[in-house]
């Protein structure tokens, strides 16, 4: 059948403002034209991340009910704990409050000064989390990976020959461990193959190096292995998650998107000498080794949500409706990067708005005809986020592209939901020229696009 449905129904329902575009366009005015200036409650359709963002089950506040909240060994650790090792099969399982918690306690034991780590691309809280312990952190996407319109069925993969040049130029030694982030978020939400995954591990095994997971959206890659690495169709998702951990040496994870939870994180190592020093971090700043900064409730949630995301029907309807999505903007015309990823679009707003140079930040002035238009608010991922001054030259530094991503929070909105946002986008491409661009009144130094103020040009 065509029809995308839901394979939940709704049982606790939360209002969504429908403002008009003249309110819209004060609320603009008055969030100096960033998004994430915006109020939440003005915002109809909340597509700025998929990070905690996710709907709980029943079965997952029932858990919250039952949380038992003793300091140590309380009953609610010990399930989450069974859970995590049958899913993972690892031996030390440590609870973080979230990812970056997580990589702050892996770097500060594996990185520091002179040592290098690879990646098939580094989230931007793992590279911070690299660089801060002084290590320097190195992307090796496969080409395929950068190219936006290729269909390559897995451009999250690292590329094995960059790995083996970059390991014969740094020397084994000074690569405490290599990083495979599935799926790759900052890479456009693309699959790993398993077969890249082995053959990544052969190599680290030929020199020594430690294998590591990002694995904040390993449910997700599994389905996608499932729908498209040739002879993995007939197993089911949970035997090629299996697969995927067992070809790590640990993995630090975001329970805050595969988890099904709006807060919580993992550290997952085999290594018992490591794991001890990293329960000894873990009790310095998150807490004792059977809560880690969270409280036992959440510990519920997690543990239910872990098991849930793995429902085949689940995994079905969430990469259909992500793809759906990027289909319904292809057919309108609207350049995104292919194929759809996991758990987000991403528009390409330089492309989508050629009248609009990258001075002008074409993908925040995207987000702003967006909002105005609709009421749909989604995140830019251009040169408002990454461009900057090169320091010896004061030249400005600018991203390969200027993107919009649209992140969609799981389980929360329905296909109609979707069909609007598709609608949406529909008819700004036929007034797309009468999208202007912006130009920054007042930047901080670091991080600027969660605070900058625009004006139009
Ligand atoms: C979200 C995310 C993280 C960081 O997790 P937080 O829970 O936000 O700290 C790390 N890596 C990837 C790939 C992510 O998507």
């Amino acid at each position: 059948m065509k029809t995308i449905i839901e394979p939940f129904r709704i049982k606790m329902v939360e209002p969504i403002r429908l403002n008009t575009p003249v309110v819209r366009d004060q609320i603009l005015r008055n969030a100096h034209y960033n998004p994430f200036l915006i109020p939440a409650e003005s915002v109809l359709i909340d597509l700025l991340t998929d990070s905690g963002t996710s709907a709980m089950s029943s079965e997952q506040w029932a858990g919250m009910l039952r949380g038992d909240e003793s300091y140590a060994g309380a009953k609610s650790w010990f399930r989450f704990e069974s859970v995590m090792r049958d899913i993972t099969g690892m031996s030390h399982i440590l609870p973080t409050h979230q990812g970056r918690a997580s990589e702050r306690i892996l770097f500060e034991l594996l990185g520091g000064p002179g040592k290098f780590v690879p990646n098939n691309t580094h989230f931007d809280t793992t590279r911070a989390n690299v660089e801060h312990s002084g290590a320097t952190a190195v992307d090796l996407v496969i080409d395929a990976g950068r190219n936006p319109k290729g269909r390559h069925p897995f451009k999250g993969n690292m590329d094995p020959s960059k790995l083996q040049g970059f390991i014969a130029d740094v020397g084994a030694e000074n690569i405490p461990l290599c990083m495979v982030t599935v799926t790759n978020n900052s890479g456009g939400g693309q699959p790993v193959s398993l077969a890249n995954l082995r053959e990544i591990r052969r190599i680290c095994d030929a020199h020594g190096i430690k294998l590591y997971l990002d694995a904040c959206r390993f449910a997700e890659n599994a389905y996608l292995i499932k729908m498209r690495e040739p002879g993995q169709q007939d197993r089911t998702v949970k035997e090629i998650v299996r697969d995927m951990f067992d070809l790590a040496d640990g993995a630090t994870i975001s329970a805050k998107k595969d988890g099904l939870v709006n807060i919580g994180g993992v550290l997952l190592m085999r290594d018992d000498v490591l794991a001890e020093r990293a329960n000894n971090l873990l009790i310095l700043t998150e807490g004792f080794v059977t809560y880690g900064g969270l409280a036992g409730r959440d510990l519920e949630a997690m543990a239910q949500g872990f098991q849930e995301v793995l429902d085949e029907d689940y995994l079905h309807y969430r990469i259909r409706s992500v793809e759906y999505l990027g289909e319904g903007l292809i057919k309108a015309g609207v350049p995104i990067i292919e194929p759809p990823g996991g758990h987000a679009i991403y528009i390409d707003a330089g492309s989508f708005l050629p009248h609009i140079p990258a001075e002008q930040f074409p993908g925040q002035a995207l987000l702003v005809a967006l909002y105005r238009h609709a009421g749909i608010r989604a995140v830019e991922i251009g040169s408002v986020m990454f461009g900057r001054k090169d320091p010896t030259t004061g030249e400005t530094i600018r991203p390969p592209m200027e993107l919009v991503r649209l992140a969609i929070p799981r389980r929360v909105y329905t296909q109609s939901h979707i069909d609007y946002v598709i609608e949406a986008m529909t008819e700004l491409a036929t007034t797309k020229e009468q999208i202007r661009g912006l130009k920054i009144v007042e930047a901080p130094q670091v991080l600027r696009h969660f605070t900058a103020k625009f004006a139009e040009v």
